[in-house]
């Protein structure tokens, strides 16, 4: 198994911010006893919650581009589009296993290539 795959299922990318449940917000607030600042309050949650999940992302993003060796490779991000739209469905390790697929691909076109020269 990639040390990614491994490092994914360990946990190590996860974050602690939980998701904000609408239904813990739906009372009145306790300080001021306004609805209104508990609406506020859980948008500010999901705000805080998105901006968790971005981070998490970009650095599973990060990962596997490291893990791949593509990492300072400038098609790097064209090819991420492409497995992100076949794997993202199926996950994290379904993204990886399918970029890892297209440049095993790609490097054997290439070589074809190469070699009828
Ligand atoms: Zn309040």
């Amino acid at each position: 198994m990639s040390d990614f795959i491994t490092r994914f299922y360990a946990g190590e990318f996860d974050h602690t911010v939980l998701y904000p449940k609408k239904d813990s917000f739906k009372d009145k607030c306790p300080n001021c006893g306004s609805s209104q600042c508990n609406n506020d309050k859980y948008a500010v949650a999901m705000v805080n919650w998105k901006q968790a999940e971005a981070r998490k992302n970009e650095r599973i993003k990060q990962a596997i581009f490291q893990d791949l060796g593509i990492e300072n490779n400038p098609v790097k991000d064209i090819m991420f589009e492409r497995a992100w739209s076949e794997g993202h469905s199926n996950g994290w390790v379904e993204v990886y296993r399918c970029l890892a697929d297209l440049i095993g691909y790609t490097n054997s076109v290439i070589a074809a290539y190469l070699n009828s020269k």
